[in-house]
């Protein structure tokens, strides 16, 4: 998660379906990972939650969602997008393109079952879903990454749509003292956007929401 920090040191992650509670829209953030394709490329996902429970858990059913935001179209955040039924799906330009026809290296990192049936939504740069819901184009992990920010009544929330944890925006100080004001994702298209998009991300946020950080794991409801 982290490039050229916590070197040697196991890191455990999570993966999330986000849902924007008191939007217009029902709306979610990401559609999330499956077991098979984890295991797949060999990381040792357990302890998955249905679909139907998160569902359930904030009272709607797939039938209700109105809008799927992908952060960005790799397996892991994409896996139950068709599980509903009536949703458009928003996606970047670049995004979209480079999944359907991506470098070999990240083949394996979007799986075109996925992706076939979906009701797209094309866009290409920052977004108004409403006052309060706004994309913002934050490339660098992959190339057409987003992020989602939410006006709260405990100020910005922005789930930032880039692979990563807290530590890439509040890292620890380095071995030999120094601060440094992010940690780029150890995953990334492009090194220098997604540094760029992590301090875009930072310098607006009240609240960062990392989409692959544990620490939200026990909580039902952010802030
Ligand atoms: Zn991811």
């Amino acid at each position: 998660m982290t490039y050229f920090a916590n070197l040697g040191q196991p890191v455990c992650v999570t993966g999330y379906i986000w849902y924007i509670e008191g939007a217009k829209e029902k709306i979610l953030v990401d559609s999330g990972g499956d077991t098979e394709h984890l295991t797949r490329i060999g990381l040792p996902a357990h302890d998955l939650q249905s679909l139907e429970s998160g569902l359930n858990k904030v009272g709607i059913t797939a039938n209700d969602v109105d809008l799927i935001i992908q952060t960005h179209l790799h397996f892991d955040h994409t896996a139950f997008a068709s599980r509903f039924p009536n949703a458009r799906v928003i996606v970047q330009k670049r995004e979209l393109e480079f999944a359907r026809n991506p470098h070999p290296i990240w083949a394996e990192m979007y799986d075109q079952k996925l992706l076939a049936s979906l009701n797209f939504e094309v866009i290409d740069g920052d977004f108004k879903i409403s006052e309060d819901v706004k994309i913002l184009f934050t490339p660098g992990h992959s190339p057409g990454c987003q992020s989602v920010s939410v006006r709260t009544e405990n100020g910005l929330a922005i789930i930032a749509g880039l692979c990563s944890i807290l530590d890439n925006y509040n890292p620890p100080a380095l071995p030999d003292g120094k601060t440094i004001p992010v940690i780029a994702p150890a995953i990334h298209s492009d090194l220098f956007q997604a540094y760029d998009s992590l301090m875009r991300i930072k310098e607006l946020a009240d609240i960062i929401l990392p989409i692959h950080e544990p620490a939200f794991l026990t909580r039902s409801v952010i802030p």
